[in-house]
């Protein structure tokens, strides 16, 4: 997806298709999520967005990044408790470092669950990998040698 695609007009579109109104806030909200992959939980797209647009209020954040995930725009899921929204909608699992929080998408080698699943629809699944990140795995490294 090209950078450019999302523009104020494509993504009014795609929320009127959904049902949801056109609002300045969710506009902002989209522009930053599906411009790029990545993964936000509501208090850091709300830190990111908060000099650029000073009136959105954390609850909004978090209520639009509800909405947008239940519509199916973006994904979410939980690590330690925190709900991290992911505009990466493809299915793949997830790296995350135990020591600094950074985390990176992985390929999912399944696009299935492991178990037939029968009649069930399911829609999205994640497997959530923990361990260092290289920066971290580094440090440890040179911690444990001296
Ligand atoms: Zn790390
Ligand atoms: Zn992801």
């Amino acid at each position: 997806m090209q950078k450019n695609f999302w523009t104020e007009e494509t993504i009014s579109t795609l929320l009127r298709k959904h049902g949801l109104r056109v609002t300045a806030p969710r506009i902002a909200i989209c522009k930053q999520l599906l411009a790029q992959h990545c993964h936000y939980s509501a208090q850091q797209l709300h830190e990111e967005l908060a000099p650029l647009h000073p009136t959105m209020s954390p609850n909004t954040v978090y209520l639009t990044l509800n909405q947008l995930a239940a519509i199916g725009l973006i994904r979410s899921f939980n690590i330690d408790g925190n709900t991290i929204f992911d505009s990466n909608t493809a299915t793949h699992d997830h790296a995350h470092c135990r020591n600094c929080n950074t985390l990176v998408d992985l390929p999912s080698n399944s696009e299935m669950p492991p178990v037939n699943m029968g009649e069930w629809a399911l829609e999205w699944g994640t497997r959530l990998w923990s361990g260092l990140c290289p920066d971290c795995k580094q440090s440890a490294n040179t911690t444990s040698a001296s």
